[in-house]
Protein backbone atom coordinates (compact mmCIF):
# COMPACT_ATOMS: atom_id res chain seq x y z
CA UNK A 1 0.00 0.00 0.00
CA UNK A 2 1.27 3.52 -0.33
CA UNK A 3 1.17 5.82 2.46
CA UNK A 4 -1.57 7.56 0.48
CA UNK A 5 -4.69 8.06 3.04
CA UNK A 6 -8.63 7.87 2.17
CA UNK A 7 -10.93 9.95 3.89
CA UNK A 8 -14.42 8.83 2.98
CA UNK A 9 -17.01 11.55 5.07
CA UNK A 10 -21.07 10.23 4.56
CA UNK A 11 -23.51 8.79 6.16
CA UNK A 12 -23.35 5.31 8.92
CA UNK A 13 -27.12 4.15 8.48
CA UNK A 14 -29.49 1.07 8.89
CA UNK A 15 -31.30 0.52 5.93
CA UNK A 16 -34.57 -1.44 5.08
CA UNK A 17 -34.37 -2.85 1.86
CA UNK A 18 -36.61 -4.75 -0.78
CA UNK A 19 -36.02 -6.08 -4.00
CA UNK A 20 -37.46 -9.18 -5.65
CA UNK A 21 -35.12 -11.11 -4.30
CA UNK A 22 -36.23 -10.35 -0.71
CA UNK A 23 -36.16 -7.92 2.19
CA UNK A 24 -33.85 -7.29 5.37
CA UNK A 25 -34.74 -5.09 7.70
CA UNK A 26 -32.31 -2.80 9.65
CA UNK A 27 -29.03 -3.98 7.65
CA UNK A 28 -25.64 -2.37 7.74
CA UNK A 29 -25.11 0.67 5.41
CA UNK A 30 -25.27 4.57 4.56
CA UNK A 31 -23.11 5.77 1.94
CA UNK A 32 -19.25 6.01 3.80
CA UNK A 33 -20.01 2.79 4.87
CA UNK A 34 -19.68 0.73 1.44
CA UNK A 35 -17.44 3.67 0.11
CA UNK A 36 -14.95 2.58 3.05
CA UNK A 37 -15.51 -0.68 3.09
CA UNK A 38 -14.43 -0.59 -0.83
CA UNK A 39 -11.30 1.38 -0.75
CA UNK A 40 -10.26 -0.54 2.46
CA UNK A 41 -9.50 -3.57 -0.69
CA UNK A 42 -6.70 -0.51 -1.95
CA UNK A 43 -6.03 2.18 1.11
CA UNK A 44 -5.80 2.80 4.09
CA UNK A 45 -9.23 4.32 4.55
CA UNK A 46 -10.43 6.77 7.21
CA UNK A 47 -14.13 6.92 7.38
CA UNK A 48 -15.63 9.89 9.02
CA UNK A 49 -19.60 9.93 10.19
CA UNK A 50 -21.79 9.20 13.08
CA UNK A 51 -24.04 6.51 14.69
CA UNK A 52 -26.44 6.39 17.31
CA UNK A 53 -26.34 4.88 20.53
CA UNK A 54 -28.65 1.82 18.73
CA UNK A 55 -26.05 1.40 16.69
CA UNK A 56 -25.01 -2.70 16.83
CA UNK A 57 -21.73 -3.39 17.97
CA UNK A 58 -21.28 -6.05 15.90
CA UNK A 59 -21.10 -3.49 12.83
CA UNK A 60 -18.54 -1.82 14.71
CA UNK A 61 -16.01 -4.44 15.08
CA UNK A 62 -16.85 -5.31 11.20
CA UNK A 63 -15.28 -1.85 10.38
CA UNK A 64 -12.48 -2.32 12.64
CA UNK A 65 -11.99 -5.92 11.14
CA UNK A 66 -11.20 -4.57 7.62
CA UNK A 67 -8.62 -1.87 8.89
CA UNK A 68 -11.03 1.33 8.79
CA UNK A 69 -9.70 3.79 10.62
CA UNK A 70 -12.42 5.12 13.18
CA UNK A 71 -10.83 7.84 14.85
CA UNK A 72 -13.37 10.24 12.95
CA UNK A 73 -16.90 8.16 13.61
CA UNK A 74 -18.63 10.07 16.27
CA UNK A 75 -21.39 7.63 17.94
CA UNK A 76 -24.10 10.23 19.41
CA UNK A 77 -27.36 10.46 21.34
CA UNK A 78 -30.14 9.51 19.89
CA UNK A 79 -30.77 7.42 16.83
CA UNK A 80 -28.97 6.00 13.76
CA UNK A 81 -29.25 7.24 10.51
CA UNK A 82 -32.39 5.03 8.61
CA UNK A 83 -32.91 4.67 5.16
CA UNK A 84 -35.90 2.25 3.73
CA UNK A 85 -36.48 1.60 0.05
CA UNK A 86 -37.68 -1.09 -2.82
CA UNK A 87 -36.55 -1.68 -5.93
CA UNK A 88 -38.57 -3.43 -8.48
CA UNK A 89 -37.22 -5.51 -11.38
CA UNK A 90 -35.38 -2.69 -13.08
CA UNK A 91 -33.08 -2.16 -10.55
CA UNK A 92 -31.20 0.43 -11.27
CA UNK A 93 -34.20 2.69 -10.44
CA UNK A 94 -34.06 3.09 -6.22
CA UNK A 95 -37.56 4.01 -4.74
CA UNK A 96 -37.00 5.50 -1.58
CA UNK A 97 -39.93 5.03 1.00
CA UNK A 98 -38.38 6.73 4.05
CA UNK A 99 -35.26 8.55 5.38
CA UNK A 100 -34.78 9.55 8.60
CA UNK A 101 -31.92 12.07 8.96
CA UNK A 102 -31.64 11.35 12.83
CA UNK A 103 -28.25 12.00 14.25
CA UNK A 104 -27.02 13.62 10.88
CA UNK A 105 -29.25 16.44 11.87
CA UNK A 106 -26.88 17.56 14.51
CA UNK A 107 -23.94 15.96 13.34
CA UNK A 108 -21.00 18.13 12.61
CA UNK A 109 -17.95 16.33 10.51
CA UNK A 110 -14.69 16.39 12.16
CA UNK A 111 -11.65 15.28 9.98
CA UNK A 112 -8.89 14.01 12.35
CA UNK A 113 -5.50 16.09 12.25
CA UNK A 114 -3.73 12.77 10.80
CA UNK A 115 -5.52 13.10 7.53
CA UNK A 116 -6.33 16.34 6.95
CA UNK A 117 -3.85 17.49 4.70
CA UNK A 118 -2.59 15.76 1.26
CA UNK A 119 -5.31 13.48 1.08
CA UNK A 120 -8.19 11.48 -0.97
CA UNK A 121 -11.07 12.66 -0.13
CA UNK A 122 -14.19 10.96 -1.03
CA UNK A 123 -17.26 13.14 0.10
CA UNK A 124 -20.16 10.48 -0.20
CA UNK A 125 -23.26 11.09 -0.37
CA UNK A 126 -24.25 13.37 1.93
CA UNK A 127 -25.59 16.93 2.68
CA UNK A 128 -24.21 19.51 1.03
CA UNK A 129 -23.77 21.75 3.88
CA UNK A 130 -21.59 18.93 5.41
CA UNK A 131 -20.01 18.33 2.49
CA UNK A 132 -18.71 22.00 2.77
CA UNK A 133 -17.99 22.08 6.51
CA UNK A 134 -15.71 19.26 5.20
CA UNK A 135 -14.20 21.11 2.49
CA UNK A 136 -13.13 23.66 4.58
CA UNK A 137 -10.91 21.44 7.19
CA UNK A 138 -8.94 19.85 4.28
CA UNK A 139 -5.45 21.19 3.33
CA UNK A 140 -4.23 20.39 -0.28
CA UNK A 141 -6.17 17.06 -0.80
CA UNK A 142 -4.60 15.39 -3.72
CA UNK A 143 -8.11 14.63 -4.78
CA UNK A 144 -11.78 15.24 -4.01
CA UNK A 145 -14.36 13.23 -5.37
CA UNK A 146 -18.35 14.09 -4.53
CA UNK A 147 -21.47 11.92 -4.60
CA UNK A 148 -24.81 13.66 -4.07
CA UNK A 149 -28.95 12.01 -4.97
CA UNK A 150 -32.02 13.44 -5.97
CA UNK A 151 -32.68 14.24 -2.22
CA UNK A 152 -30.28 16.93 -2.36
CA UNK A 153 -30.19 18.25 -5.79
CA UNK A 154 -34.32 18.82 -4.83
CA UNK A 155 -33.60 19.92 -1.72
CA UNK A 156 -30.31 21.99 -1.66
CA UNK A 157 -29.49 22.60 -5.16
CA UNK A 158 -27.50 26.13 -4.65
CA UNK A 159 -25.53 24.72 -1.46
CA UNK A 160 -24.58 21.72 -4.57
CA UNK A 161 -23.52 24.29 -6.67
CA UNK A 162 -20.76 25.33 -4.32
CA UNK A 163 -19.81 21.75 -3.74
CA UNK A 164 -19.42 21.33 -7.48
CA UNK A 165 -17.24 24.15 -7.75
CA UNK A 166 -14.85 23.21 -5.17
CA UNK A 167 -14.19 19.20 -6.37
CA UNK A 168 -12.06 17.56 -8.94
CA UNK A 169 -14.40 14.83 -9.61
CA UNK A 170 -18.54 14.72 -9.36
CA UNK A 171 -20.24 10.87 -9.09
CA UNK A 172 -23.70 10.74 -10.46
CA UNK A 173 -26.03 8.34 -11.97
CA UNK A 174 -27.18 9.34 -15.35
CA UNK A 175 -30.86 10.01 -13.76
CA UNK A 176 -29.97 12.66 -11.21
CA UNK A 177 -27.46 14.39 -13.90
CA UNK A 178 -30.12 14.79 -16.04
CA UNK A 179 -32.43 16.42 -13.14
CA UNK A 180 -29.83 18.61 -11.39
CA UNK A 181 -28.65 20.03 -15.11
CA UNK A 182 -32.00 20.13 -15.90
CA UNK A 183 -31.58 18.49 -19.85
CA UNK A 184 -31.99 15.23 -20.98
CA UNK A 185 -28.83 14.98 -22.89
CA UNK A 186 -26.65 13.18 -20.62
CA UNK A 187 -22.73 14.05 -22.49
CA UNK A 188 -24.41 17.77 -22.71
CA UNK A 189 -25.44 17.45 -19.36
CA UNK A 190 -21.98 16.25 -18.33
CA UNK A 191 -20.44 19.40 -20.14
CA UNK A 192 -22.37 22.05 -18.24
CA UNK A 193 -21.33 20.26 -14.81
CA UNK A 194 -17.63 20.53 -16.19
CA UNK A 195 -18.10 24.28 -17.04
CA UNK A 196 -19.33 25.06 -13.60
CA UNK A 197 -15.69 24.20 -12.30
CA UNK A 198 -15.79 20.12 -11.76
CA UNK A 199 -12.62 18.71 -13.45
CA UNK A 200 -14.31 15.68 -14.35
CA UNK A 201 -17.40 14.00 -14.28
CA UNK A 202 -18.50 10.12 -13.59
CA UNK A 203 -22.06 8.99 -14.65
CA UNK A 204 -22.94 5.92 -12.76
CA UNK A 205 -25.43 3.79 -15.15
CA UNK A 206 -26.24 0.79 -12.56
CA UNK A 207 -25.76 -2.07 -14.31
CA UNK A 208 -24.94 -0.55 -17.80
CA UNK A 209 -21.57 0.63 -17.16
CA UNK A 210 -20.15 4.05 -16.35
CA UNK A 211 -19.04 7.31 -18.44
CA UNK A 212 -16.56 9.06 -17.52
CA UNK A 213 -15.79 12.78 -18.62
CA UNK A 214 -12.95 15.62 -18.19
CA UNK A 215 -12.31 18.21 -20.64
CA UNK A 216 -9.97 16.52 -22.75
CA UNK A 217 -11.05 13.09 -22.96
CA UNK A 218 -13.51 10.64 -22.66
CA UNK A 219 -13.95 7.19 -21.53
CA UNK A 220 -16.94 4.49 -21.37
CA UNK A 221 -16.32 1.56 -19.26
CA UNK A 222 -18.54 -1.35 -19.83
CA UNK A 223 -21.54 -3.09 -18.15
CA UNK A 224 -20.47 -6.14 -16.59
CA UNK A 225 -22.78 -9.46 -17.42
CA UNK A 226 -24.30 -9.78 -14.26
CA UNK A 227 -25.07 -13.14 -13.62
CA UNK A 228 -25.92 -12.80 -9.89
CA UNK A 229 -27.50 -9.71 -9.23
CA UNK A 230 -29.42 -9.34 -5.58
CA UNK A 231 -29.34 -5.83 -4.09
CA UNK A 232 -28.07 -2.77 -5.76
CA UNK A 233 -28.10 -0.58 -2.76
CA UNK A 234 -24.32 0.59 -1.97
CA UNK A 235 -23.36 -0.02 -5.72
CA UNK A 236 -22.79 3.41 -6.46
CA UNK A 237 -20.94 3.81 -3.45
CA UNK A 238 -18.69 0.89 -3.28
CA UNK A 239 -17.79 1.99 -7.15
CA UNK A 240 -16.90 5.24 -5.96
CA UNK A 241 -14.82 3.60 -3.23
CA UNK A 242 -12.94 1.48 -5.05
CA UNK A 243 -12.50 4.12 -7.44
CA UNK A 244 -10.74 6.29 -5.00
CA UNK A 245 -8.91 3.86 -3.05
CA UNK A 246 -6.88 2.64 -6.11
CA UNK A 247 -6.26 5.85 -7.04
CA UNK A 248 -4.46 6.49 -3.77
CA UNK A 249 -2.95 3.17 -3.45
CA UNK A 250 -1.33 4.30 -6.91
CA UNK A 251 -0.92 8.04 -6.86
CA UNK A 252 -1.22 8.35 -10.90
CA UNK A 253 -4.08 10.57 -11.89
CA UNK A 254 -3.26 10.32 -15.53
CA UNK A 255 -5.94 9.37 -17.78
CA UNK A 256 -4.75 5.80 -18.75
CA UNK A 257 -4.73 5.45 -14.69
CA UNK A 258 -8.39 6.93 -14.05
CA UNK A 259 -9.62 5.10 -16.99
CA UNK A 260 -8.52 2.21 -15.07
CA UNK A 261 -9.84 3.66 -11.55
CA UNK A 262 -12.93 3.45 -13.44
CA UNK A 263 -12.92 0.19 -14.45
CA UNK A 264 -11.88 -0.72 -10.64
CA UNK A 265 -14.99 0.89 -9.35
CA UNK A 266 -17.11 -0.92 -11.53
CA UNK A 267 -15.56 -4.37 -10.27
CA UNK A 268 -16.24 -3.48 -6.89
CA UNK A 269 -19.76 -2.31 -7.55
CA UNK A 270 -20.28 -5.94 -9.43
CA UNK A 271 -19.78 -7.63 -6.48
CA UNK A 272 -21.46 -5.73 -4.05
CA UNK A 273 -24.88 -6.30 -6.01
CA UNK A 274 -24.31 -10.06 -5.70
CA UNK A 275 -25.71 -9.74 -2.30
CA UNK A 276 -27.81 -8.03 0.57
CA UNK A 277 -25.85 -4.91 2.66
CA UNK A 278 -22.30 -5.69 2.55
CA UNK A 279 -22.67 -9.51 2.84
CA UNK A 280 -20.38 -10.04 -0.75
CA UNK A 281 -17.56 -7.23 0.31
CA UNK A 282 -17.31 -9.27 3.51
CA UNK A 283 -16.20 -12.15 1.73
CA UNK A 284 -14.30 -11.08 -1.62
CA UNK A 285 -10.71 -12.15 -2.37
CA UNK A 286 -7.83 -9.42 -3.93
CA UNK A 287 -7.88 -12.55 -6.04
CA UNK A 288 -11.48 -12.40 -7.35
CA UNK A 289 -11.16 -8.43 -7.88
CA UNK A 290 -8.07 -9.34 -10.28
CA UNK A 291 -9.97 -11.35 -12.02
CA UNK A 292 -13.22 -9.77 -12.67
CA UNK A 293 -10.71 -6.94 -13.96
CA UNK A 294 -9.37 -9.03 -16.36
CA UNK A 295 -13.05 -10.13 -17.49
CA UNK A 296 -13.71 -6.46 -17.82
CA UNK A 297 -11.01 -6.13 -20.02
CA UNK A 298 -11.93 -8.95 -22.30
CA UNK A 299 -15.25 -8.06 -22.28
CA UNK A 300 -14.95 -4.79 -24.10
CA UNK A 301 -11.91 -5.42 -26.25
CA UNK A 302 -12.06 -4.81 -29.86
CA UNK A 303 -10.04 -4.40 -32.93
CA UNK A 304 -9.50 -1.99 -35.47
CA UNK A 305 -11.54 -2.35 -38.49
CA UNK A 306 -9.39 -3.83 -41.13
CA UNK A 307 -7.82 -1.41 -44.08
CA UNK A 308 -8.32 -4.30 -46.64
CA UNK A 309 -12.36 -3.72 -46.09
CA UNK A 310 -12.31 -0.26 -45.67
CA UNK A 311 -9.25 1.48 -47.55
P1 LIG B 1 -26.13 3.98 -3.23
O1 LIG B 1 -24.68 3.66 -3.45
O2 LIG B 1 -26.53 5.23 -3.94
O3 LIG B 1 -27.03 2.81 -3.49
O4 LIG B 1 -26.25 4.37 -1.67
C1 LIG B 1 -26.91 3.57 -0.74
C2 LIG B 1 -26.72 4.08 0.67
O5 LIG B 1 -26.99 5.49 0.76
C3 LIG B 1 -27.70 3.39 1.56
O6 LIG B 1 -27.01 2.43 2.33
C4 LIG B 1 -28.34 4.51 2.40
O7 LIG B 1 -28.21 4.27 3.78
C5 LIG B 1 -27.62 5.77 2.01
N1 LIG B 1 -28.54 6.90 1.78
C6 LIG B 1 -29.81 6.88 1.34
N2 LIG B 1 -30.34 8.13 1.27
C7 LIG B 1 -29.36 8.98 1.67
C8 LIG B 1 -29.28 10.40 1.84
N3 LIG B 1 -30.31 11.22 1.55
N4 LIG B 1 -28.09 10.93 2.27
C9 LIG B 1 -27.06 10.12 2.54
N5 LIG B 1 -27.07 8.77 2.44
C10 LIG B 1 -28.21 8.20 2.00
Amino acid sequence: MSDAKVVVVGTIGLDTVRTPFGEKKEILGGSAVYASVASSFFSNTFLVGAAGKDFPATYVDFLKGRGIALDGMQILEGQTFRWSGYYEYDMNQAHTLDTQLNIYRSFSPSIPDAVKKGSYLFLANLDPELQLKVLDQMVEPKLVVADTMNYWISSKRELLHEVVKRVDFMLMNDAELRQYMETPNVPQAAAKLLAMGAKGVIVKKGEHGALLFTKSFHFSAPSYPQDKFVDPTGAGDSFAGGLIGYLAKTEDLGEDNLRKAVIIGSVMASFNVEDFSLERLKILKQKEVVHRFEEFRRFSAFEALSVAHWG
